[in-house]
């Protein structure tokens, strides 16, 4: 494989006489493999120079692929000017993290708005299919790519490419997990261990290194690793060259020297033979081939290529007569899919309004006073308009119907209380009509019974404690999982006594994988999460903390009440063995007895 740096500064283009040598133009590198395959990463400023030496090569049209690891501008800004997209005959494959909010073609058109360039982006020639990732793997030509969030504002991938026997990793934008960062002593805990993997026995890892240890407290959640960082994990795991880049915008070439020299110091000491160095605009570095080895993917990895949703416009809701609170949160659902809302509180309103305004969804309330659900239901039924007689019927109600006088209307029910994501979720359902792949957990048989246990205990909103935090920490520690909780499923959230990897302290009770887990005696396995109708829409998986993975094992009390559970979280597909759910099934046990002790504190 060869690679080509064509741009290494980070954050912002510093072209002048004092960054000569390692170049100002923003991230962008050219990877090819022997066979020819071309990926580009990143298209910071330096893409203007990659596209202008493209077009003079011979072999034309050309056929690319650009691997995008997030749009903060000094990682994109090239586009416009990457002249491989402008001509036509040419064809391009875009890859970028999925975003929960918008797709990668959107968001590139964005920095291509008549206000900041000429060229819209429907307007380039070439042919592009735009890819929105997650974490996992896929094919580029005979170049095996995984991807892996790292850890920035803004959400980020690294990649891992491997062909020809050879592998090259790139880790731009990314700050450690671990705080302070890696000492001269490794102990890589979790997140942190995981990232090391993903960069194990690389021969090439191309590393985010703007800041240095000194530098490194002022600086800290700003998204980026100090270059002590990037020499001790890559020395650590057996890297056997490390490329430092995106240079901060204020260190000159004599200072990058000087890193580099500090860098090449403190690997003195170790045996290791990682060869570090600073990556510079124009260098070129082929990595010898290892032909006997060929590079594919195993079938138990997953495809980190997703579907796109479409998008919802030109709908509109009728929403009749209904309480303050559930009006607020259908309202804020409906103005956060972009979808038009009209409110009738009469039944005279309501009639009035679903004639002129032909909703393509209609909401009632079954316990609304002075309104008529049943007359408005048989109005829309019956409309001349055959959108209106085709609108879905939403029920609003209090507890699930056996059987109601709205039956004959083929209404979807949903149920009090709710979150402002489900209704949302659950109105581009509607509308597309096409299936919500998230579904709410039954409330257990005896709830108040199983609700008022959970008072008796006396913990909730109490304080984090020791004798908990240790079976989390345990529990992250022995499964690997960037996240372990002990949490209590109360009436309306979930809330967490303990959480390792959490900054949250509850959540709503419709988005809680362990609503569903206290309803059985087993733990709960979802090994991912896509691709479980139960969780593929909840919004705790399509945004953060972007479950992928969940294992739950129920905490019951000798009453036999469950009241939560002890739960793994991983942002990657998983599966446990059998020796492992045990291992779950026993700290379960040891979280149990914590659980029940608030029992025997108390007086009879
Ligand atoms: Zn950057
Ligand atoms: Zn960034």
């Amino acid at each position: 494989m060869l690679v080509r740096f064509w741009g290494t500064r980070g954050s912002l283009a510093k072209p002048g006489p004092d960054t000569v040598r390692y170049g100002g133009n923003t991230s962008c590198i050219e990877v090819r493999s022997s066979s020819g395959t071309l990926v580009v990463i990143d298209c910071g400023t330096g893409a203007h120079g990659l596209g202008q030496a493209l077009m003079k090569e011979p072999n034309q049209p050309i056929r690319g692929h650009l691997l995008i690891s997030h749009t903060h501008w000094d990682h994109i800004q090239g586009i416009p000017f990457f002249a491989p997209l402008l001509e036509p005959g040419n064809e391009w494959d875009i890859y970028a993290p999925l975003s929960l909010s918008q797709s990668i073609q959107d968001t590139l058109a964005g920095q291509m708005q008549y206000t900041y360039f000429p060229v819209t982006i429907e307007s380039l020639g070439a042919k592009i299919k735009y890819h929105d990732l997650l974490e996992g793997v896929f094919q580029v030509g005979d170049i095996t790519v995984r991807s892996r969030y790292l850890n920035h504002p803004a959400l980020t991938l690294g990649y891992r490419l491997d062909a020809d026997g050879v592998s090259i990793v790139y880790s731009c934008d990314h700050e450690p997990y671990s705080h302070p960062p890696l000492t001269d002593k490794i102990e890589l805990r979790n997140q942190d261990r995981r990232h090391a993997n993903f960069l194990r026995d690389a021969d090439l890892v191309i590393h985010d290194a703007q800041y240095t240890a000194a530098e490194y407290a002022d600086k800290t959640g700003w998204g980026h690793s100090t270059a002590e960082y990037a020499v001790d994990i890559c020395n650590a795991v057996g890297v056997k060259q490390l490329a430092l880049t995106h240079h901060d915008p204020m260190r000159d070439d004599n200072a990058v020297d000087q890193i580099v020299d500090a860098m090449r110091a403190r690997l003195n000491s170790s045996r290791q033979p990682l060869h570090v160095f600073a990556a510079a605009e124009g260098e070129t570095i082929e990595l010898e081939s290892r032909l006997d080895t060929e590079a594919t993917h195993s079938a138990t990895e997953f495809s980190a290529v997703t579907r796109v949703t479409p998008a919802i416009s030109e709908f509109s809701i009728f929403l009749g007569a209904t309480d303050a609170q559930t009006a607020e949160v259908i309202k804020g659902a409906a103005a956060a899919e972009n979808v038009r809302l009209t409110a009738g509180t009469s039944t005279k309103a309501a009639l009035q309004i679903i004639e002129t305004d032909q909703p393509s969804l209609v909401i009632v309330d079954e316990q609304s006073a002075g309104v008529d659900a049943l007359e408005i239901c048989r109005r829309v039924k019956a409309s001349g308009a055959r959108e209106t007689a085709q609108a879905h019927i939403v029920v609003i109600a209090d507890r699930d119907h056996a059987t109601s006088v709205l039956d004959e209307f083929e209404p979807v029910w949903i149920i009090r209380p709710f979150t402002q994501e489900y209704a949302r979720t659950r109105i581009r359902t509607w509308i597309l009509r096409t299936t919500c792949r998230w579904i709410r957990a039954r409330m257990p048989e005896h709830e108040e019974a199983r609700l008022a246990a959970l008072n008796n205990l006396g913990i909730l909103d109490t304080g984090p404690e020791e004798r908990f935090d240790r079976i989390t920490r345990i529990a992250s520690e022995a499964f690997d999982v960037p996240i372990a909780l002990v949490s209590l499923v109360d009436r309306d959230r979930q809330w967490f006594k303990s959480c390792v990897g959490l900054n949250a302290k509850e959540t709503p009770r419709d988005m809680a994988f362990c609503a569903h887990a206290i309803l059985e005696n087993e733990a709960l396995i979802v090994p991912d999460a896509f691709l479980d109708p139960r969780f593929a829409d909840n919004p705790l998986v399509t945004g953060e903390p972007r479950v992928r993975f969940y294992a739950g094992c129920p905490l019951k009390l000798p009453d036999g009440n469950f009241m939560g559970t002890l739960c793994l979280i991983d942002t990657q597909p998983r599966q446990l063995d059998d020796r492992k759910i045990n291992l779950l099934r026993d700290l379960g046990n040891l979280a149990e007895i914590e659980l029940s002790r608030g029992l025997q504190s108390k007086p009879d």
